[in-house]
């Protein structure tokens, strides 16, 4: 399908800057409202039919992420400390049309009404800015069902789950072994294991083909287009309304404003480094969490001296990720994990925070064997076992089919001082100040993982696992959640964006992606965002049509 384009004497109804998960759904739904767009990626467009099975390049390599063509991000603790070239892969997502929604393992949760006010249930929590979200469950309830039926999501309703207006639009996956021993242990601990909510179809759906079970999802683009991404769901239908454009190749540098405060448009860079301008009447950001506060900071002018936006100075800060403690074991029978969907059941007993536990926390549970046959190898293994020779070799042999791990996947405080900002030292190949993460685990976070983990290790004795090895609880250093730099709220001091979506100190600038939660999911946030994105669009257009952007 060839796309409508548009030249930079055109001044678009909107840009919006990213093609992933959020501005995927915006761009649909603001080109079906009857809007010019043109959608700014700084990646490529790769079909589905490009996307391989290759181990080394797409997880070993990362061919498909930011870090390997932008390597460096600085790393500090605290912000005495002067940041560090990273070693680990810090602030990661996919570069490219449908964003990090194409690579993504797709666990697909919404949240429940306790996650939009759980503040003023706890109240505060000592050093950290836990806050209410400015809207409620109920409010965003009909965008998680405009998800399930527009994006396409299988799933059955579980018993902890949060009110429903309409079905899932298709039945669960396959159960897998972990998704039975999974329920094995819950029933033996009084817990219930439930179907897993997956962004994979489970049978034909919008003119799409349903899961073939490769085992490629987490981390690999999905060749069928069974894998609900934005690039095969909703940017095929942005694209047929023949207003929408999505300019390939295009990094933006910097949003553009006027005299007046009001955005103007925005200044990118092409393939060849050639610097353009690309007007609008108004403009979107839907680059990440990481990448928008960037582009934010960026955008300094004598109007907004500390950054677009920035009024409040709270651009970049509060970054969440989400917390984890697994726990692998070994059975004695083959599992064969590395077929199908990663996952097919989860254990929710555990969603809400518990004062009984000592410290604020929550998540959800599941089961599933994240490595491929490299990667198993290069560290997979529990560290009593040989490294190298025939007893290596017997040993992937007895383990890889026989092994699975217990993941919790938890909750991460908003914290001030967390952030993502503008690195002073370092420049990347566009001469962009790259991006420094400053980052400390909560107290409770760290407290979280580690509740979690032993829960998890409980669920592995009872599902009956003949061997069980735990790695050690680890600070975060990075993630691939990317929460809360520039955040909703009410109050224009404490907060980036309104609960519109509208940044308070510029009218015609909105930002919708995962830089505007509140507070940071029990894991799985994707869904979330997109539903935000849903109801964004809605509010954007009703905006523009009264002329009031
Ligand atoms: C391996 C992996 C597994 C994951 N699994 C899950 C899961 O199971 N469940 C879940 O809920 N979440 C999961 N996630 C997280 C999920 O992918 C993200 O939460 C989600 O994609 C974020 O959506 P977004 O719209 O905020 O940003 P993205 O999807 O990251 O989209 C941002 C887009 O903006 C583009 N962009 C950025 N800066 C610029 C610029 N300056 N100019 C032009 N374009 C720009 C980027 O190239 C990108 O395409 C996973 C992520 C990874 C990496």
């Amino acid at each position: 399908m060839t796309q409508r384009t548009y030249s930079e004497s055109d001044v678009v109804d909107f840009v919006i800057v990213g093609s992933g998960a959020s501005g995927g759904v915006l761009a649909k739904e603001l080109s079906i409202a009857g809007f010019n767009i043109v959608v700014m990626e700084q990646g490529p467009w790769q079909p589905p039919s490009q996307f391989s099975h290759d181990e080394l390049a797409t997880i070993q390599q990362g061919k498909m992420l930011n870090t390997t063509i932008d390597p460096i991000q600085t790393f500090r603790k605290t912000e005495k400390e002067t940041a560090k070239v990273s070693s680990g892969r810090g602030l990661t997502y996919r570069r490219g049309v449908g964003g990090s929604s194409v690579h993504f393992t797709a666990n697909f949760w919404r949240l429940r009404p306790i996650d939009f006010h759980e503040r003023s249930v706890w109240g505060s929590i000592p050093n950290s800015g836990f806050a209410d979200w400015p809207i409620s469950y109920e409010e965003l309830e009909p965008y998680y069902t405009k998800v399930d039926w527009e994006i396409g999501v299988s799933g059955a309703p579980g018993p902890f789950d949060a009110p429903r207006s309409k079905p899932y639009p298709v039945p669960p996956l396959p159960l897998k072994s972990s998704g039975a021993l999974l329920e094995k242990a819950a029933t033996a601990m009084g817990l219930h294991a439930q179907v897993a909510p997956m962004a994979i179809l489970s049978q034909p759906y919008d003119g799409r083909s349903a899961c073939k079970s490769c085992g490629h999802c987490m981390s690999y683009g999905c060749e069928f287009g069974a894998k609900s991404s934005t690039l095969v769901s909703v940017i095929p239908k942005a694209i047929a309304t023949g207003r929408c454009e999505i300019r390939v190749e295009s990094t933006v540098m910097r949003v553009d404003v006027d005299k007046t405060g009001r955005c103007t448009g925005v200044v990118y860079r092409d393939a060849k480094g050639e610097e353009h301008k690309q007007r609008a009447r108004a403009v979107v950001l839907a680059a990440n969490g990481a990448e928008t506060a960037r582009l934010l900071l960026m955008s300094k002018s004598p109007q907004f001296p500390h950054g677009l936006a920035n009024s409040s100075g709270k651009v970049g800060k509060y970054i969440m990720f989400n917390g984890g403690g697994g726990t692998v074991g070994r059975f004695a029978h083959p599992l064969n994990e590395y077929k199908g969907h990663v996952v097919s059941r989860i254990i929710h007993d555990f969603y809400d925070a518990d004062p009984k536990r000592g410290f604020y926390g929550g998540g959800g549970i599941d089961a599933r064997f994240p490595s491929g046959p490299l990667s198993f190898a290069l560290g997979g293994l529990p560290k009593d076992l040989p490294t190298w020779g025939s007893g290596f070799t017997q040993s992937l042999h007895d383990y890889y089919p026989n092994t699975l791990s217990i993941s919790g996947h938890t909750t991460s405080l908003a914290v001030e001082t967390n952030s993502v900002s503008l690195d002073p030292d370092h420049v990347d190949r566009l001469g962009r100040p790259v991006l420094r993460l400053t980052y400390t685990d909560h107290p409770d976070d760290m407290k979280s993982k580690a509740w979690f983990q032993a829960k998890t290790r409980e669920l592995m004795e009872a599902a009956g696992a003949e061997k069980i090895w735990n790695s050690p609880i680890r600070e975060s250093n990075g993630s691939v959640h990317l929460l809360g730099t520039a955040r909703m709220g009410n109050d224009p001091s404490e907060s980036v964006i309104d609960k519109h979506h509208r940044a308070h100190d510029v009218p015609n600038l909105f930002i919708c992606d995962g830089s505007s939660l509140v507070t940071s999911t029990r894991g799985q946030p994707t869904m979330t965002i997109q539903a935000l994105a849903f109801r964004a669009a809605d509010h954007i257009a009703k905006f523009a049509r009264e002329h009031a952007v």
